[in-house]
């Protein structure tokens, strides 16, 4: 099986998104390794985008004047919208602890996510959070300069 995460044509939700943009504001939202990968070759470096959550053991989007630092003010538009992060092209498709995946309610168009996408998905959203808290673990292994091969588990 080829690493879902590097082949992203399956990892977007079907729905009526309006690209309105508050799912950027003050994002939380972590990064896989493949995440990472893909923004740095795009010629950003691993300070301007991301930081490391002490607490969940997570990285996770930077912000900056209250949004994502890759959200134009101006534009209202991701700037690296065909590269953002798994997380992003999921939402909103979020994981709850006590009910799984949900949608989550703060996206205005929520109610426009149909359930075969949900269905469809689910698994994909599943080893997003299974596989977050390995980022820190190719941080470290990248910046030791070793070179690693990116897999699924
Ligand atoms: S909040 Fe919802 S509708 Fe607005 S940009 Fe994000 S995903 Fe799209
Ligand atoms: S990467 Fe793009 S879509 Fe994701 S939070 Fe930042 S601006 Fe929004």
């Amino acid at each position: 099986m080829s690493n879902v995460f590097k082949d992203l044509k399956y990892v977007e939700v079907s729905f009526k998104c309006t690209l309105c943009g508050l799912c950027c504001v003050n994002t939380r939202m972590e990064l896989l390794p493949e995440d990472i990968e893909r923004i740095e070759q795009l010629g950003y470096s691993l300070n301007y985008f991301a930081e490391f959550d002490e607490e969940y053991g997570v990285w996770r989007l930077k912000n900056i004047n209250g949004h994502c630092v890759f959200f134009d003010e101006a534009s209202k538009k991701c700037r690296i919208y065909e590269n953002r992060p798994v997380g992003c092209r999921l939402y909103p498709l979020n994981y709850d602890d006590d009910y799984g995946v949900v949608v989550d309610k703060y996206c205005p168009q929520w109610g426009t996510v149909p359930v075969s996408e949900v269905k469809r998905l689910r698994p994909i959203v599943e080893l997003f959070v299974r596989r977050i808290r390995e980022t820190d673990e190719y941080v470290r292994v990248k910046r030791a300069g070793i070179r690693i091969h990116l897999r699924i588990h």
